[in-house]
């Protein structure tokens, strides 16, 4: 019904943010980087490859930052890589007529990267099935009992809508499991005005 009518919906995640008590730094107030001593502040070390050749690869003490923190050193929030996991809680409006694995981007409130600019959020939905409205893209199948006196003499049924309950008529001599169509009683199709229909499928208990 939420996906049917639109609604407000809180996510609970977790994003990389930038770490608050040493901005992004990863460093002790006061304390600096020092020079990275494996790669001597290059950021690159030249290793042996089988053949004779040398090759250069970015430093794995470093990161190929050439600079490091020693341990005394580093921001004891983080631990000296400047960020830090954090948990977010986020309100995400759904629109009326959402769909299953439909995405929804929500600027800036996903993972800082290493600059501190943040990154998008991406909310996947998972629609639930109703226990009574079967979905077909924008078109919405019901079924509804009919007692069988009614079918054959015609009247009128209650049948549920994504509105309410809604009374229908029923044409004298109508059969199990025919269909009736209600014009404009479905989900609406995102960014547009029009709505599907409601197909309701006559279920008429015959006399033994
Ligand atoms: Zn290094
Ligand atoms: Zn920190």
């Amino acid at each position: 019904m939420d996906a049917a009518k639109g609604a407000t919906k809180s996510v609970l995640y977790e994003a990389i943010a930038t770490c608050k008590s040493c901005q992004g730094r990863g460093t002790k107030s006061g304390k600096k980087r020092d020079v990275c001593l494996a790669c001597k502040g290059s950021g690159v070390r030249s290793l042996s490859v089988a053949s004779g050749f040398r090759m250069q690869v970015t430093c794995d003490q470093c990161g190929g930052k050439g600079t490091r923190i020693s341990p005394e050193n580093r921001c004891p929030t983080c631990g000296g890589k400047g960020q830090v996991k954090e948990r977010k809680v986020e309100s995400v409006d759904i629109p009326a007529g959402a769909e299953d694995g439909m995405r929804i981007r929500i600027p800036k409130k996903g993972d800082d990267d290493s600059e501190g600019l943040p990154g998008d959020l991406i909310v996947r939905l998972r629609v639930t099935p109703h226990k009574t409205f079967i979905r077909q893209d924008s078109n919405v199948f019901v079924e509804a009992q009919v007692p069988f006196h009614t079918a054959i003499l015609g009247g009128s049924v209650r049948v549920p809508s994504i509105d309410g309950d809604v009374e229908l008529n029923v044409p004298a001599g109508s059969q199990p499991n025919q269909q009736m169509v209600m014009k404009s009683r479905g989900l609406r199709k995102i960014g547009t005005n029009y709505r599907g229909d409601q197909i309701v499928i006559f279920k008429v208990p015959l006399p033994k």
